[in-house]
């Protein structure tokens, strides 16, 4: 029914041949209804997923907010371009809807993930059936009751919860024309499959990772550093896909990292998701708190636990402490993507081991340099694999403007900036003869 819902919108053009401009308003006013609704948003989300309320409310929402905004205004002001051909042509290249679009997102950031590919989608004309976790479904129930109230006409966005089969289905569904996918590498594998045995939907995927995040020898502000390591590995219990969870430190300023960075891990510790002083909140459900033990439990065989590694029990929810290994670049817990809360640090001895190691992975999603050097920073940015290199910072100065992704087995295509957009169009050449020559 949600498919058909969104095909009849889609083919009746009421959203899809609605004057830009008017779609635009459409959006924006959906976006200051979700600012009006911020601290409903807020706890739903942090009720949901067991993540620090000061979370929800400083990033999570305001975020979401700013996407459907940034994408509410690209609708009257992106547009084709004229191709250059001999005289007694003229070429048009535009960019249309794909159609129906189904948008499937996971637990870790339900609504600002959902956001960053339904926004883009929307403003492009396209209808959309919205599949949140069914861990995590509350926010995207909500916001679409928020864009039935903006003006959405009926059948554009269509909010489909259920378990993962509901995603299945649609990914094997002939009506529609494009899934845009966020999870595992496992499950992105199998949407892929789905297209493949079905109707050859485009498929765009953003997946997991296991990013480096690599402290060179003239790391400029050590504590700095690995303060900002820890941030980047703790934050959201470690549940987040570009999550520093390879720290690779070159070998004479070792010690001194590693010290600083077990001492930095002391600032997160599990609490009430609800009091705004938490740092860190709960593991999303008791099979990703079994896992993360899990691999807690294999490196303590195969590395040295230098701190945490211990669940830590209250009333309600499964919390785990902040938990640091060293680790060679062989080990489990330094190859397989743990989501959890959970650091790797290792050491290297010169760039060219550095970005080995860092290359080292299937996967491709980000990295982060520190170093004092920019020559030094940008040799070895240009040789990491990965969508997102970030130099003296990490998960920092981000943006609408930035497009995030990864390469090889961390997705393909780019949520955010305006190259989320070509996700959802097809392109288009029309050529009219004006005159023979
Ligand atoms: P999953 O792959 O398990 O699930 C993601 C979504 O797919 C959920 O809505 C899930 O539904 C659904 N799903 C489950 N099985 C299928 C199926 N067979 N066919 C279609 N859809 C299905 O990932 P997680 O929810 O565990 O999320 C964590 C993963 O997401 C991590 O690997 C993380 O790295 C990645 N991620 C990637 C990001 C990126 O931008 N690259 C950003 C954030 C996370 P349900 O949950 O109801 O089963």
């Amino acid at each position: 029914m949600a498919v058909a819902a969104a095909r009849r919108a889609f083919d009746s053009g009421r959203w899809a041949r609605l004057p830009p401009r008017e779609r635009k308003s459409i959006m924006l006013h959906l976006a200051d209804l979700l600012r009006a609704h911020a601290d409903e948003f807020a706890l739903l989300e942090t009720l949901d997923t067991g993540r620090p309320i000061s979370n929800s409310v400083d990033a999570d929402v305001p975020n979401s907010v700013y996407c459907i905004q940034w994408y509410a205004e690209a609708c009257d002001k992106v547009f084709g371009q004229t191709a250059p051909l001999p005289d007694n042509y003229h070429g048009t290249v535009v960019r249309e809807p794909v159609g129906v679009v189904a948008v499937i997102v996971p637990w870790n950031f339900p609504l600002l993930l959902a956001a960053w590919k339904l926004a883009p989608a929307l403003a492009a004309g396209n209808s959309v059936i919205l599949k949140p976790s069914e861990k995590s479904p509350l926010t995207a129930i909500r916001l679409g009751e928020l864009a039935r109230q903006a003006g959405l006409p009926d059948g554009v966005l269509n909010v489909l919860p259920g378990p993962g089969n509901v995603g299945r289905l649609l990914g094997l569904h002939h009506g529609i024309d494009c899934v845009s996918f966020t999870g595992s590498t496992a499950t992105g594998k199998s949407v892929s499959r789905y297209a493949s045995e079905s109707n050859l939907k485009r498929v765009w995927l953003e997946l997991g990772g296991k990013s480096p995040n690599i402290i060179l020898s003239d790391c400029p502000d050590i504590a700095a550093a690995a303060s900002r390591a820890a941030d980047v590995v703790f934050y959201n219990s470690g549940q987040m896909c570009t999550a520093g969870s390879r720290i690779l430190v070159q070998r004479s300023q070792y010690s001194a990292f590693r010290d600083f960075l077990v001492r930095a891990a002391e600032r997160y510790q599990p609490g009430d998701p609800l009091d705004p002083f938490t740092t860190m909140g709960a593991i999303i459900d008791g099979a990703q708190y079994e896992r993360v033990l899990d691999y807690i439990r294999i490196g303590s065989r195969e590395a040295l636990l230098l701190k945490g590694g211990k669940p830590r029990s209250r009333a309600h929810g499964y919390f785990i402490e902040p938990t640091v290994f060293e680790a060679t670049p062989e080990c489990t817990i330094a190859r397989e993507e743990i989501f959890g809360p959970v650091a790797t640090v290792i050491p290297f001895d010169d760039d060219e081991d550095a970005i080995a190691i860092a290359n080292d992975t299937n996967f491709g999603l980000a990295a982060g340099i520190w170093t004092k050097d920019v020559g030094r920073a940008h040799r070895i940015a240009q040789r990491l694999r990965a969508g997102t290199v970030w130099i003296n910072c990490y998960e920092e100065g981000d943006d609408m403007t930035m497009p995030c992704g990864g390469y090889r087995q961390s997705g393909n295509g780019r949520d955010k900036s305006f190259h989320a957009l070509e996700k959802f169009t097809e392109l288009k050449s029309t050529v009219l003869k004006l005159f023979d020559e």
